[in-house]
């Protein structure tokens, strides 16, 4: 494994913005994902571990710390489930791409997961953030997954109960554990029901296509409000239920395809996403993302917050109140 000093991150995340990481390792296997650890504890440098920056904003600072890339490893494994009859697990390194593990599935014949299709991002960010699409969350899926302790260097085996899978949330947000693997449930089928769900990929994606920008952003830049949320009982009732989607609220303060900071601007195709025109900053992003929330406070109350992972920034550079 090579530790490199001083490399840009600007195109290793789909926003294309922000500065470079300070010191800067890709790690293909377990072992060299534990080295690169070593080598941040014993130089006492922080961590950040980096997917395919799919959802994430880099400072125009950069990262002072390491920043580790998990990059595909070994192929995914398929393992006999011994609990139950017409499920099989398969497993992979958290640095593969989410869309390749759905498309092995697919090839030997293995459902379930292809209704996260199109969702860009690696095996590691998509268990981080507990990816959703509609009604799906990952969770549903997942059995459990290696994690390495960036403390303390451990490394071990735990069950989806272990990391407290919520609404965009999981264990390994704000803490010192990383994933190393990860294994999925996911059913055995037969050739007939792989090519309807193939078809029903192929739709999911089409669909995608006309419905996001599909490139330099991070898509849903804003989160959906949750029960557990402070904003909760403020939420507006809309016919009959709370209006928990944030994009209902972009959408009324009229900023999708106009509102515009720098060469940061809010798409056309959907009021949660931020795009970056070609020239942007972070700051541009930062104080475009900062207008929408004063927007959405003066006219309904509360402020949204990011599901975008904010990265290198000294101090949080968005509204809280
Ligand atoms: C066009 C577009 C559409 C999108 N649509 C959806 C959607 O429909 N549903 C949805 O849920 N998301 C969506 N997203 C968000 C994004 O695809 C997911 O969050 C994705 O899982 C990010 O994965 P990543 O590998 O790029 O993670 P990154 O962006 O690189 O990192 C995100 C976070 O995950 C952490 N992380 C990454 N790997 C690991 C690891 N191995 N261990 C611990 N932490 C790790 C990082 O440290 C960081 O905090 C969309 C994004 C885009 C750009």
């Amino acid at each position: 494994m090579n530790i490199q000093q001083g490399v840009s991150l600007k195109d290793k995340n789909w926003f294309q913005t922000g500065g470079t990481a300070e010191h800067y390792a890709e790690v293909k296997s377990r072992e060299e994902f534990m080295s690169a650890a070593d080598f941040a504890r014993e130089n006492h440098y922080p961590v950040f571990v980096l997917g395919e920056g799919a959802n994430i904003l880099i400072s125009d600072e950069g990262y002072r710390g390491l920043v580790v890339r998990p990059v595909p490893g070994e192929s995914p494994e398929i393992l006999q489930s011994k609990q139950e009859s017409g499920y099989e697990y398969v497993e992979c390194m958290a640095g593969f791409q989410f869309q390749k593990l759905i498309d092995f599935c697919l090839d030997n014949n293995l459902l379930g997961i292809e209704e996260f299709s199109g969702i860009p991002g690696t095996v590691g960010g998509s268990v981080y953030i507990n990816i959703h699409y509609f009604e799906f969350l990952l969770s549903d899926f997942f059995v459990g997954g290696t994690v390495l302790d960036i403390e303390s260097g451990d490394i071990s085996f735990h069950e989806a109960g272990w990391f407290d899978f919520g609404y965009d949330t999981s264990k390994l947000q704000n803490s010192h554990y990383v994933l190393v693997d990860a294994k999925f449930r996911v059913k055995k089928t037969t050739d007939l029901e792989t090519a309807y769900a193939k078809g029903r990929r192929d739709e999911i994606m089409r669909h995608r296509a006309n419905r996001y920008p599909g490139s330099h952003t991070c898509g849903s830049f804003f989160r959906n409000f949750t029960e557990s949320d402070d904003v909760y009982e403020k939420l507006p009732v809309v016919n009959g239920r709370k209006m928990i989607y944030v994009a209902y609220y972009l959408d009324k303060i009229g900023v999708k395809g106009s509102l515009q900071v720098g060469d940061a601007i809010v798409s056309s195709r959907h009021a949660n996403m931020l795009v970056n025109q070609g020239n942007a900053t972070s700051e541009d992003v930062i104080n475009l993302a900062r207008e929408m929330q004063q927007l959405v406070k003066d006219q309904f109350g509360f402020i949204p917050q990011p599901e975008c992972q904010l990265i290198g920034f000294n101090e949080y550079p968005l509204l809280t109140s």
